[in-house]
């Protein structure tokens, strides 16, 4: 980056504004657009952040927000497949991530309820408690205090086996975020509602990246909108898949102060947020399973048998998930040194988008990072072959199943699909007897898309766009939306 015109910042600053022309352009502002924007905004260059939505309600809105290095097997998966110095490695960038948090919230003085807590690993099956054994030996060896536990303190939810740490956190994203972008309000230009829809490497090595809003230039782009819609079709979802978590939220007797997860096939997540419990449970990989109604009732009925009355607040969400469990974070093709990615966080992307900020900014800024090279999406993925072709497989079964079973078990009375004009379209009346038609097409890669009964939105069951009702894009990779040209 040393080929900008000399002019002052400030100059340079208003010019880029006026023209939408910028030094560095992200798209997406949830923790890893926002964390990016954060560490460069101190530099000399104008940046410039577009978000389809708001700030901070992509993935980011609808996380637990546990700020914990304790990842279910993550360590022991690590060792196996690239050995004690990476898996240690990856500890110690979440250490740093947490770290990097809590001196944030510090320094600028956000109120987003960050909160010192014990998170507990356990298992309730038999077979499950040498994982657990593992993994403590790993922290053990990493200088880390693992107690054993045989109850949480939460009596309701037993438990068979497991362990704690007391160096962990938790918080409230949307006032993190919103903290951020307070403190980089004054030298990032944030345009919301501002929907990307085309990267494109111009002849000088430069960007055009055109939006709803019109056409911005800039001479690097971050990609930090969770799935990168831009890439090659066909070859980044064989690196990756998504998986679907269903998390219900109520009041409990009283406030806890902890956090747990289980490293069972049936996945438990607990955080409360004062009296609150909030309960994952019930993941999948989203090509699997096409009705979410089950699953969203499982996790409902599980939260009530426990608590002996129904969860307040439900919802879905749904994180990307590398081969090798390790996000990618960096340059994608030698060829553009300037394009950057960040995603692939598995379910942890507090601390792995944030990570992602100090690397990519870093990065840009030619400064060195221990954890480039770590998260690089060049490296050799391992395992690499068998889950390619497993990923390969799986869309395949997905797309095929809503292609040629037109009138699939998870399609029920308010919902149907129709040709209208020789268009495959998606018909939901609500409630009111209001048809709201759609084009029952995934513009990503042509998927046909199913209704969300509980949500009342389109998904692509293949890689996890998904769109509401009238067909606006809620979560990409769809770069386009599927309503319906009158
Ligand atoms: C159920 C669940 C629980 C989780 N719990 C935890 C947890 O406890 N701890 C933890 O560390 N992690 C957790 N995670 C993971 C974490 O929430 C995510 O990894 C993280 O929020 C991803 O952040 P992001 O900034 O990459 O994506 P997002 O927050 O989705 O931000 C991307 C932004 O890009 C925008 N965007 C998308 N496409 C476009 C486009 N074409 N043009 C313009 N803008 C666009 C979106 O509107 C969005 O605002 C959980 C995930 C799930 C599913």
């Amino acid at each position: 980056m040393k080929d900008f015109k000399t002019i002052s910042n400030k100059e340079r600053k208003k010019e880029k504004k006026e023209q939408k022309n910028t030094d560095i352009l992200i798209i997406g502002a949830g923790i890893t657009g926002l964390s990016c924007a954060y560490f460069l905004k101190d530099s000399n260059y104008h940046i410039t952040i577009l978000d389809k939505g708001q700030i901070g309600m992509g993935i980011s809105s609808k996380t637990t927000a546990k700020l914990n290095y304790l990842q279910q097997t993550i360590y022991q998966e690590l060792e196996k497949s690239y050995g004690m110095k990476t898996s240690k490695l990856y500890f110690e960038s979440q250490m740093e991530a947490i770290k990097i948090i809590n001196d944030i919230a510090k320094k600028e003085k956000i109120n987003c309820d960050l909160e010192k807590v014990d998170s507990f690993l356990y298992t309730n099956e038999e077979k499950n408690q040498t994982k657990i054994k593992k993994e403590k030996e790993l922290l053990e060896g990493w200088d880390i205090k693992v107690g054993e536990i045989n109850s949480l303190p939460i009596q309701e939810i037993p438990i068979l086996k497991g362990i704690v740490v007391s160096d962990t956190y938790v918080f409230h994203p949307l006032k993190y975020l919103l903290g951020l972008v307070k403190s980089i309000q004054n030298s990032v230009t944030l345009h919301q509602n501002t929907l990307v829809q085309e990267i494109k490497l111009q002849e000088d090595g430069s960007y055009l990246v055109s939006t709803t809003a019109g056409d911005f230039f800039s001479k690097i782009v971050i990609v930090a909108c969770h799935y990168p819609f831009f890439l090659k079709p066909g070859l980044f979802p064989l690196f990756s898949y998504l998986k679907r978590e269903y998390v219900q939220a109520g009041k409990v007797k009283k406030a806890y102060n902890f956090t747990a997860i289980n490293v069972d096939s049936n996945l438990q997540s607990i955080r409360f947020y004062k009296d609150y419990l909030i309960y994952g449970s019930n993941e999948h990989k989203l090509t699997s399973v096409l009705n979410y109604k089950e699953g969203y009732q499982k996790s409902s009925e599980e939260f009530t048998s426990y608590f002996k009355k129904k969860p307040e607040y439900s919802w879905m969400n749904q994180d990307l998930m590398m081969n090798d469990s390790l996000p990618w974070i960096g340059i994608l093709d030698k060829n553009q040194p300037n394009l950057y990615i960040a995603t692939g966080y598995q379910a942890w992307g507090m601390t792995n988008g944030t990570i992602a900020g100090k690397i990519l900014s870093n990065q840009i800024l030619e400064i060195e990072n221990r954890y480039t090279k770590l998260f690089s999406p060049l490296r050799t993925m391992k395992p690499s072959i068998i889950p390619t072709i497993t990923n390969g497989l799986e869309y395949l079964k997905a797309y095929s199943k809503t292609y040629f079973n037109k009138n699939p078990r998870f399609y029920s009375s308010p919902v149907m699909i129709l040709k209208i004009n020789g268009i495959d379209c998606g018909v939901y009346i609500d409630q009111e007897g209001k048809k709201h038609i759609v084009h029952n097409l995934c513009p990503h890669l042509k998927c046909k898309l199913i209704f969300n009964e509980i949500e009342k939105t389109w998904d692509c069951p293949c890689h996890g766009s998904r769109f509401n009702m009238d067909g606006d894009i809620l979560e990409g990779p769809a770069a386009f939306s599927i309503r319906i040209k009158k």
